[in-house]
């Protein structure tokens, strides 16, 4: 049975691995969503058959109780409330690894003895340590990405002392801990640490803010990956620890990305605090006028221009014009006139958002393109068309060294001919700045809905 059970095991292992290399691309992604899909069906039934499980009938319950929860969820969630499902999945890891943690100290069948117990011991508080942390922080990265909690990032005095002080009380009761058997009463220094680890999840979490919460929601993604490998360890789960460990590894690969995409070093945004300079108001000098155009003008400029890049952003998800876009992008096409689309590493809400739309709207991946590789093709460019994008074209992060996003590469869609911004007011975007882009000599603004305007766009062409 073992052998068969470690055999299904490594099957698995071997199926998220592929899952993994298949999501890389947008090509392979369903065929990797099959292979985690298959993985993840293999393992529980291989966890639910192996010799250490009996309560079949409380697993079902609680199985069919959270599928029925999970499929109803799917079903209602907005692609633009992703971003908060997914913060809300990690505190589920966290909350597991905690629950777990406390559940092999607590056991009844505890049976560790010397150097066994120190290391069952380390691994039951480093898992709860790890669990606690993703537990709060990832409930405060649902807190600011629904709105329930201020997007700014929350800077309280010494607030890095009181982080090393929480680290260094932590690392110290540890030594304290590990040595005693349950009976030995560290129960109580456990439970202080799992409220520090609480209070340090929030305060690191609620510490970073603005256009940095990619990364959050990247590093809190490779925290879950963590706090599962410690679960692992605490079960004797090898394929837990594998898993956690190679969700551990990718989200923290991503977070690397995102900070390369941002022009911030992960360190300092673990820190916390940018943007949060009160002279960094993102620019109140005038600008002076915005310009705004009409339907009838648009679609005279697209039927003159020979190439269009267009550029979406987190309102083309509210506005789930994703279709809409994808049909203008043929009526264009059919033109005869060259269309690209400019993706930046951080547009919309969380990473990979607008591929994942474009995707479903069945845009071709080939006219689909990186920020890096169409950057220095906005000067050859007759019209850009910006739908509901703003942080991420805001001309301040390049030329305002004092503007909150500073430093974060933007799309230079200014160098084209004509710049045209679809959104619905002269709000500004995420990370509350104001955007220069929107009063240059070369830009139109065209306010409405993103889908009611595409639309209208379309339609005035044909
Ligand atoms: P922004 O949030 O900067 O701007 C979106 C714009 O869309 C708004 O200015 C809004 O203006 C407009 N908009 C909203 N609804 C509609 C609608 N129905 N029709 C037309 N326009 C609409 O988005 P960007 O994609 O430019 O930038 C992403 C920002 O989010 C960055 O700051 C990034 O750091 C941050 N972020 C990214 C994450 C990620 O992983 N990608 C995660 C968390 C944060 P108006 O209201 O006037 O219409």
């Amino acid at each position: 049975m073992i052998g068969t059970i470690s055999m299904a095991y490594l099957f698995s292992a071997v199926m998220f691995i592929l899952s993994l290399g298949g999501l890389s691309s947008q090509e392979t992604a369903k065929r990797g969503n099959w292979y985690g899909v298959t993985g993840m069906v293999v393992a529980v039934l291989a966890t639910i058959f192996s010799a250490s499980v009996q309560a079949y009938w409380l697993i079902a319950l609680v199985m069919t109780i959270g599928a029925a929860i999970g499929l109803v969820l799917a079903h209602r969630v907005e692609m633009t409330a992703m971003p908060q499902l997914v913060a809300m999945l990690h505190s589920f890891v966290g909350l597991a690894a905690v629950l777990i943690g406390w559940n092999s100290y607590l056991d009844p069948g505890y049976h560790y003895t010397g150097s066994a117990m120190v290391i069952h011991n380390t691994e039951i508080y480093l898992g709860i340590f790890i669990g606690a942390i993703t537990l709060t922080g990832s409930l405060v990265a649902f807190g600011k990405l629904q709105g329930f909690i201020s997007g700014k990032p929350l800077t309280l005095p010494a607030r890095h002392l009181l982080n090393l002080v929480a680290l260094i009380v932590i690392v110290l009761m540890l030594f304290i801990v590990v040595p005693q058997s349950p009976n030995g009463g560290a129960a109580f220094l456990i439970l202080v640490m799992t409220i520090i680890a609480l209070l340090l999840g929030i305060h690191l979490i609620a510490a970073i803010g603005g256009a940095d919460m990619p990364v959050v929601i990247s590093m809190l993604n490779s925290y879950s990956g963590w706090a599962a490998a410690a679960t692992g360890f605490m079960l004797s789960n090898d394929l837990l620890i594998v898993v956690g460990a190679l969700v551990g590894s990718s989200g923290a690969i991503l977070s690397y990305i995102m900070c390369r995409g941002m022009n911030r070093s992960f360190i300092s945004v673990i820190l916390g605090g940018f943007g949060t300079d009160s002279s960094a108001t993102g620019g109140d000098e005038d600008h002076g006028e915005v310009v705004a155009t009409t339907f009838e003008e648009l679609a005279d400029a697209l039927d003159m221009a020979d190439s269009v890049i267009i550029v979406p952003g987190f309102g083309m998800a509210v506005a789930t014009a994703q279709t809409a876009v994808s049909d203008l992008t043929d009526v264009l096409r059919k033109k005869g006139k060259t269309v690209r689309f400019a993706i930046h590493p951080v547009a919309g809400r969380l990473p990979g958002h607008m591929n994942v739309l474009l995707a479903e709207a069945n845009v071709p991946y080939d006219i689909v393109m990186e920020m890096d590789e169409i950057n220095p093709d906005f000067k050859k460019t007759d019209v850009v068309l910006v739908i509901g994008a703003n942080d991420i074209v805001n001309p301040d992060a390049i030329e305002r060294p004092n503007s909150p996003i500073a430093g974060m590469p933007v799309l230079e869609v200014w160098n084209a001919r004509l710049c045209v911004v679809l959104k619905r007011s002269m709000a500004t975007g995420y990370a509350g700045v104001k955007n220069p882009l929107f009063y240059k000599e070369n830009t139109r603004m065209l306010f409405g809905d993103a889908k009611e305007s595409v639309h209208r766009i379309a339609h005035a062409l044909e």
